[in-house]
């Protein structure tokens, strides 16, 4: 672990730490209680377990900035904390020491509505911010997750959204930052680098440093404030829902890059039935119905535009799609369904509300990662073979809402086609040991056996054995070597989030 300034046993150490976060957030922010503690031990991923020594919420960047400094005077670990939602194992304290719940930094600072902007801190919501912008008739672009989930830590965190074939993954929407390193100096990042910026994009000046901070999980230090690009509301809306049969994965593939190459959509990606229906529906009875009437692979496009004009040529540019690939719409029951559940507005409010994975088995075992999309079906089929493996006679899918070897996978489009992400699920249950045990060894075959195959993990979550950055850092070479020799520049008693994406020495 790290070099201490003060060293003490780890009983007094901690003792010695709690009474000066004490003395800076407040004695109510701090607490060592270990039924508080656990809380903040383990998520939904089958990363192993480990409690902090202490939790602390402070309210300002002054206030972060005084516990980044006092963590490097004791040495502990300092591991940030926004939403806990990014089911990877990211906010799990691997080293114990400090975790920095940052939720009471909750506030929309500003709306800039004439520049389409936010200004926001870590512990505001997805849902505070769509329901705010949606007055303007601006939107956030959203994840397929819980409105409860961090915009902040989720843009820092290169989120992909539905929409991200139109407007790119969380780190495009970055405008600045205020970001608090691992020694207590405040940097400002972008239009926030001066006061005078406004909401104009900068990256650089020169050489453009915020790469580092992006995707890091916490280890090069702390954002407590970001300008996020918004987007205009669509005046006019509609959805067009394909269906393909279960092993066409080539022709849903074929359907999704022409929509996104011709660059005729808002939204576009492949689902398939049990997560549409577990997404859609508003328990688990409900979603057993619905997926007894879905086709197997949905993909799902939504259109429209400004005027009812653009929203007409939109609409033409798609039939032009679905005559040249022979793509089938769903059943019209179907896209009743789909128009009564989906309409722009609402899938953010009805999909993402939903807390999917608690209603199924705790676990969420995922895999997302980056694809040219002509990969995508044989990985995937691959995919359903290693669960099948991993996974036989795991007892009766009766007594479970899905089959253990059950995955699901959707296929996100990304920059007109050229790429997309590929994000493969199991649902191994976490509450029964052999569940965890047939999970890890998924990992194991499941892994490698992407990285052999060219998918990169942009988001190298986990640690060994629950995640990816095992096999794929050392993959990266010198390209890591410097990484890491910025990592100890930048953080030289290792303190921030330290055994995350291998950076440390320990
Ligand atoms: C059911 C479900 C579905 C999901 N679907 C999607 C999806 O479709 N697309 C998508 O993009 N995501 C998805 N996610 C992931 C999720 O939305 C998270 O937003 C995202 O991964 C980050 O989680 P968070 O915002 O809660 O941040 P946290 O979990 O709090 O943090 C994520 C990482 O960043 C670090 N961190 C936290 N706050 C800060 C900070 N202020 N400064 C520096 N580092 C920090 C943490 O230490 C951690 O390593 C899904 C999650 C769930 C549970």
């Amino acid at each position: 672990m790290a070099k201490r300034e003060v060293d003490l046993s780890a009983n007094d150490l901690y003792a010695g730490v709690k009474d000066e976060l004490e003395k800076i957030v407040g004695k109510e922010w701090v607490s060592d209680d270990p039924v508080i503690l656990i809380g903040y031990s383990r998520d939904q991923s089958l990363e192993t377990a480990h409690s902090p020594n202490l939790v602390v919420l402070p309210e300002s960047t002054e206030q972060v900035s005084r516990i980044l400094k006092l963590a490097n005077r004791y040495g502990v670990a300092v591991t940030p904390w926004s939403t806990g939602a990014n089911a990877g194992g990211g906010c799990i304290p691997q080293r114990g020491g400090i975790v920095l719940d940052m939720r009471r930094m909750d506030r929309i600072l500003e709306f800039d509505e004439e520049n389409m902007s936010v200004r926001i801190q870590p512990g505001v919501t997805f849902g505070k911010v769509y329901v705010e912008a949606e007055k303007l008739g601006l939107r956030n672009v959203c994840p397929s997750a819980p409105a409860s989930v961090s915009m902040l830590a989720n843009y820092l965190d290169k989120g992909v959204f539905q929409v991200s074939n139109k407007y790119g993954v969380g780190t495009d929407s970055i405008l600045g930052m205020v970001i608090v390193q691992p020694d207590g100096t405040v940097i400002r990042t972008g239009c926030l680098f001066q006061d005078n910026f406004g909401s104009i994009c900068v990256e650089g000046p020169g050489p453009d440093i915020t790469g580092i901070f992006q995707g890091s999980m916490g280890t090069f230090g702390i954002c407590t404030e970001m300008v996020a690009q918004l987007y205009p509301l669509p005046e006019f809306e509609e959805i067009i829902p394909a269906q393909f049969e279960e092993d066409d994965l080539e022709g849903v593939t074929e359907f999704l890059r022409q929509v996104a190459r011709e660059d005729c959509s808002f939204e576009t990606i492949l689902f398939q039935d049990a997560y549409l229906s577990m997404g859609l529906a508003l328990n688990q009875d409900g979603a057993e119905i619905l997926r007894a009437q879905m086709p197997r692979q949905n993909a799902i496009v939504f259109y429209g535009g400004e005027t009812e004009e653009e929203s007409a040529i939109r609409r033409e540019q798609l039939e032009g799609v679905l005559e040249r690939t022979g793509t089938e719409l769903s059943p019209e029951g179907m896209i009743e369904l789909f128009k009564d559940l989906l309409p722009w507005q609402r899938v953010f409010k009805i999909i993402q509300v939903t807390p999917r994975v608690e209603r199924m088995t705790g676990c969420f075992e995922l895999f997302w990662f980056n694809i040219a999309m002509d990969q995508a079906p044989d990985m995937a089929r691959a995919f359903m073979k290693l669960a099948r493996k991993n996974f036989a006679d795991m007892g009766p899918a009766a007594e479970r809402p899905f089959a253990f070897e059950e995955t699901t996978f959707y296929l996100q489009p990304l920059e007109f086609g050229r790429t997309a992400m590929l994000e493969m699920d199991a649902y191994p249950n976490q509450g029964e040991p052999e569940g965890v045990k047939r999970g890890l060894a998924m990992a194991r075959d499941a892994v490698p056996y992407i990285c052999e195959s060219g998918g990169l993990f942009d988001r190298p979550y986990g640690g060994v054995g629950s995640g990816f950055g095992w096999v794929q850092t050392p993959m990266l070479g010198t390209y890591y070597e410097l990484l890491k020799g910025l990592k100890s520049e930048l953080d030289p008693n290792n303190i921030m989030n330290p055994g995350r994406l291998g950076l440390s020495p320990d």
